[in-house]
């Protein structure tokens, strides 16, 4: 019997469907969204991104201009009800896990009116300054001590850790984990799961190609789902 179960979310191409971090830069500024194409994997991804924030402030990208990107952001009308309609069932606390942060992911979902879906956002803190700059953090302090992820979590934050606390925070165990998630990134907390507890995989994205590459060989114990379109997560999302 299932009385108590958790929904975690991953943001970008899982709750919306588009990449935050890319998207404001290709609505107003292609040839800074060329630059994070070439500077990916040359940087960490959390500090790429900041950066491009300054050099678009400076070549005069607004704060106006941001927030109307993440208004227009591509987001399927299935998620808002398969979130909406197991939200109102009574039984399900929704936590946000991203490696986007706290302004993209609350402009978002101010947007779609979701902004008291979920119990907690763990992402990269941001804040806006006076001037209209979006400064932006990694989650992880790089001065302080470091996460020890092995399984492949960037340095801005180990998933699977940030997860592993919240549910120590939210104790009694809850009786089913629903994660779901498109991205590499994702790995590592999906290892945490049980096998009563469920993986909404994303067919495109990391995901997929490491659970099938490695999921066995670490050990992932709960059972896997895949999805493409949300209209088939709302679908699942009926079931729970
Ligand atoms: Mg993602």
């Amino acid at each position: 019997m299932v009385e108590r179960q958790l929904v975690v979310f991953d943001f970008d191409w899982s709750m919306a469907d588009q990449d935050t971090d890319r998207w404001i830069y290709e609505v107003n500024a292609p040839e800074l969204r060329r630059k994070m194409e070439d500077l990916d994997g040359k940087m960490q991804w959390t500090d790429l991104v900041a950066q491009l924030l300054r050099e678009g402030h400076e070549k005069g990208m607004k704060r106006e201009d941001i927030e109307h990107a993440l208004r227009i952001i591509p987001y399927h009308p299935a998620m808002i009800r398969a979130v909406t309609k197991l939200k109102s069932r009574g039984k399900t606390t929704f936590l946000c896990l991203s490696n986007a942060n706290s302004v993209f992911i609350s402009t978002v979902l101010r947007g779609k009116g979701l902004d008291n879906l979920f119990e907690e956002i763990i992402t990269n803190p941001a804040e806006w300054d006076a001037s209209g700059l979006l400064k932006l953090r990694r989650r992880v302090d790089p001065e302080g001590p470091q996460h020890s992820c092995k399984i492949g979590c960037s340095p801005n934050m180990c998933k699977g850790d940030e997860l592993h606390s919240f549910l120590a925070r939210h104790e009694p165990a809850y009786d089913r984990v629903i994660y779901v998630g498109d991205g590499s990134n994702d790995f590592c907390p999906v290892l945490r799961l049980r096998s009563n507890d469920i993986v909404c995989c994303r067919t495109f994205g990391g995901l997929p190609k490491r659970i099938a590459r490695d999921g066995e060989k670490f050990g992932l114990k709960a059972e896997v789902k895949y999805w493409t379109g949300a209209w088939e997560l709302e679908e699942l999302f009926n079931t729970l």
